[in-house]
């Protein structure tokens, strides 16, 4: 329990004696991380998690396929789905470009967003990555290529209402939607 991202000392203790005292608690909990452990599975479109693949997203037919909104990670998308703000598309990156942690273009599934532009319908790419310097340079990296590659598409990038180097995950949900409502467009690189 210790190991688990948040969780301290004394936290793992505390939840450990709940789950101990609960044992109805215990076992959904047991049935559920079992589910996950046999059925997550990174979706192949957008590289979101869930337990179908495509996952509920990208099946479902009333989201716009026309937008799609890049994000960090899978919190990052929860917090947008949770925001309500966003009825398009995602793309997960599972990580940000960084030369200190060796994260490389390679190393992100940018080739697999450019072939969902070349062969959807994309007509605009919205770029909702967090402030940070890791974030920027992923930013700029990935409005550079679109602008390379000639997709004549709209690449726009969410406005931040939060101080500089902010997560996308720490943001309450009205700013979120601001941040979307307000993005700006991206000049080609
Ligand atoms: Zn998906």
């Amino acid at each position: 329990m210790r190991r688990l991202p948040t969780f301290g000392n004394r936290s793992a203790q505390r939840v450990l004696l709940h789950l101990t005292e609960n044992k109805n608690l215990l076992r959904e909990i047991i049935t559920a991380l079992h589910i996950i452990d046999e059925k997550a599975q990174k979706c192949d479109i957008c590289c979101n998690i869930d337990v179908e693949n495509p996952c509920y997203i990208c099946r479902d037919e009333r989201r716009n396929d026309s937008v799609i909104c890049i994000v960090q990670d899978v919190n990052a998308l929860w917090a947008m789905e949770k925001a309500h703000a966003f009825k398009g598309k995602y793309h997960v990156l599972g990580g940000l470009l960084s030369a200190l942690n060796n994260v490389t273009p390679t190393s992100l599934p940018i080739e697999q967003l450019l072939s969902r532009i070349a062969n959807d319908s994309v007509k605009e790419i919205i770029i909702g990555i967090g402030a940070t310097l890791d974030g920027q340079v992923t930013s700029h990296y990935i409005s550079g290529i679109i602008a390379k590659n000639n997709y004549n598409i709209k690449v726009s990038k969410i406005a931040f209402g939060i101080p500089m180097g902010g997560d996308l995950d720490y943001m309450d949900e009205s700013t979120l939607k601001v941040a979307l409502e307000m993005r700006t467009n991206v000049t080609p690189v």
